[in-house]
């Protein structure tokens, strides 16, 4: 049930179908998220969906790729509440960059960690 108004493409909440021109796709992800990496970073704080807490840890992301869209490159980053325990996954397009740059399908929290050098 979508409970707000949507905008158009370039409004403030466009709503991205799997076949939209994959620069626009990149364009609005990239508004929410860091794309400039080796993993997605949000832009945003992200707060639990259950309890809205902000105890929200960056558990894992796992690469694949998409076949049959324009925008084949995706990361799903799964978070999950310290708090309440629920688990969650952000479904994101990336760039192929990124996704060449990945020695492996599926990152964990520690392994993200020292990548990122933190
Ligand atoms: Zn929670």
């Amino acid at each position: 049930m979508i409970v707000s108004k949507p905008e158009g493409p370039l409004g403030k909440y466009p709503q991205l179908f799997r076949d939209c021109d994959p620069k626009v796709v990149l364009a609005v992800v990239g508004s929410w998220w860091d794309l400039s990496g080796r993993f997605p970073l949000p832009l945003f704080e992200i707060k639990c969906p259950q309890c809205a807490g902000p105890s929200v840890i960056y558990s894992q992301c796992y690469f694949h790729v998409r076949d049959g869209s324009p925008s084949r490159y995706r990361a799903d980053v799964q978070c999950k509440c310290a708090t309440c325990s629920f688990a969650f996954v952000f479904g994101v397009v990336i760039p192929k960059a990124m996704f060449m740059a990945a020695d492996q399908m599926q990152y964990n929290r520690r392994e993200i960690r020292e990548i990122l050098g933190g």
